[in-house]
């Protein structure tokens, strides 16, 4: 069964991908999924359930920006928000005993186990759904995990919600579940410290697939798999790139859209050789020992752009800590026989930090490229986990450092989503980036290249790409801002 593991999804999406997924369970083209994934505040009322469940008024849940859904599930009123872990599994009850009431008490069953692994004792309460927790002496039980379900055909449709870090106030909008005085609790709030929502979501699967009798895989969702097309384009580029013995980001990162970017008649090239002197771990480009920089790159480079007949070109790097310069007279070289030999062409360089040498940094600004790129790549809190060499602020200063050097060159920078960061860490980065007045902004889904790179925590989907770049160019106005899962840096910057 694969488990789908997404970021926060808007309420009506995550309708639509259930709708979908359960016409391929009925079809037998899926033996069945588990979507996780985590809403914005949102209130759903049930097949049982009554709007006068909903304690806040119209006014109040507009400002708070609070949608209220009516759906095909069973239960009254409930209420998803960040921080709550939804589970949707759709799974064909005909090939499981046809038996929605063992459905769901193994459903609670999973929260109880879990629970266990806590030190806290999970009970049924006869008559209702849900996991509930024994609360100090005198006091009501509180509910910590809501199950609601659909069925059609046998093939189960909305699941459950399992308080984990969620913002419990939350529930003073509504009756849970109807029950008027019905006191809801979180797993951070019992233990009294934000718990690792991912170390949590894992547990829950661990413990589906046990009691489900299931083995799971970590699947992708429908907007990241994609047929491979290319046309004639595809190996002129590669043969050009093999005649000037250059080498490609595209192909050394493992590149997803390396296919279309090729089958374009683009490349973004590397220089300084393929080794890199960093370990950041989301990146497919090997680590060690590098070899002193080709002295005739640059001139190779600039006849592959020239032969390619290239109108916008990208040239990034490995980052070379070895080199006393960082590599930037290679760059500068390079810079300079691009324009001598193709003279109208547009040149963006996405550089490493040099280690936040303002000299070399300087010393790329007046080789004038048009555009200098530098990725941010992921929110700060995350540094030491993916860019453990590197450092954020460091980074932000370069940035800068291009802007107070030359103002009239315009800057990018980039950042991978999936890797754990929440909304409001990439909305404060994108702020960071303005404050330095960074130019163009690119946001990506970050996929992991091989086993050696951090796993994929989530998902995005691409609704909430688009809310990033409405916010970039609306309100923090960005000259663009590229967002969308296969966004990388590079990608169709000849654009704009
Ligand atoms: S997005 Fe950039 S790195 Fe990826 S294939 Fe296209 S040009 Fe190459």
């Amino acid at each position: 069964m694969e488990v789908i593991n997404l970021g926060v999804t808007d309420y009506n999406k995550a309708l639509d991908l259930q709708r979908e997924y359960i016409q391929s369970v009925q079809s037998g083209r899926s033996f069945g999924r588990l979507i996780l994934l985590q809403h914005s505040p949102v209130i759903t009322i049930g097949r049982n359930g009554s709007k006068e469940n909903i304690l806040a008024s119209e006014k109040i849940l507009k400002e708070k920006n609070i949608e209220v859904f009516e759906v095909d599930r069973g239960g009254d009123v409930t209420l998803h928000c960040p921080g709550q872990l939804v589970g949707y599994p759709i799974i064909n009850l005909a090939m499981n005993g046809k038996d929605v009431h063992k459905y769901i008490r193994n459903l609670e069953e999973v929260f109880i186990k879990l629970l266990k692994d806590y030190n806290i004792t999970g009970k049924r309460i006869k008559g209702k759904t849900g996991v509930w927790v024994r609360a100090a002496s005198g006091k009501a039980d509180q509910k910590i995990v809501s199950i609601g379900i659909g069925v059609k055909h046998w093939v189960t449709f909305h699941g459950f919600a399992f308080n984990v870090n969620a913002d419990i106030s939350y529930f003073s909008l509504i009756n849970p579940c109807g029950m008027k005085n019905l006191e809801m609790v979180s797993l951070s709030k019992i233990l009294g410290r934000e718990i690792d929502f991912f170390e949590v979501r894992e547990q829950v699967v661990k413990y589906f697939a046990e009691i489900f009798g299931i083995k799971t895989i970590n699947g992708f969702p429908e907007w990241i798999k994609r047929k491979a097309t290319y046309n004639h384009n595809f190996k002129k580029v590669n043969s050009i790139i093999e005649e000037f013995k250059l080498n490609t980001v595209c192909e050394s990162a493992m590149c997803p859209n390396i296919n279309e970017c090729f089958s374009n008649g683009t490349a973004t090239f590397m220089i300084l050789g393929n080794i890199c002197t960093r370990s950041c771990k989301f990146c497919n480009i090997s680590h060690g020992t590098a070899l002193p920089p080709d002295k005739e790159e640059p001139e190779r480079i600039a006849s592959a752009v020239k032969k390619l007949n290239l109108k916008y070109v990208i040239i990034t790097s490995v980052t070379r800590d070895d080199l006393p310069d960082g590599g930037v007279e290679h760059f500068v070289n390079t810079i300079k026989k691009i324009r001598s030999l193709n003279p109208n062409i547009i040149i963006e360089v996405l550089i490493p930090d040099f280690k936040g040498n303002k000299e070399s940094i300087e010393s790329v600004v007046r080789a004038k490229p048009d555009v200098i790129s530098h990725n941010l790549e992921t929110v700060p809190r995350l540094y030491s986990e993916v860019r453990p060499l590197a450092s954020y602020s460091r980074s932000l200063e370069l940035l800068k450092t291009v802007k107070d050097f030359n103002n009239n060159i315009n800057t990018k920078s980039g950042i991978m989503l999936g890797l754990g960061e929440t909304k409001e860490e990439v909305l404060e980065l994108m702020k960071d980036l303005r404050k330095v007045n960074c130019d163009y902004f690119t946001i990506g889904q970050y996929l992991r290249p091989n086993k050696e790179c951090l796993p994929v925590k989530e998902f995005i989907p691409p609704s909430e790409f688009e809310k990033y770049k409405i916010i970039g160019l609306e309100i923090m106005n960005f000259k663009s801002v590229n967002s969308a899962p296969f966004v990388r840096s590079s990608y169709r910057s000849y654009n704009g």
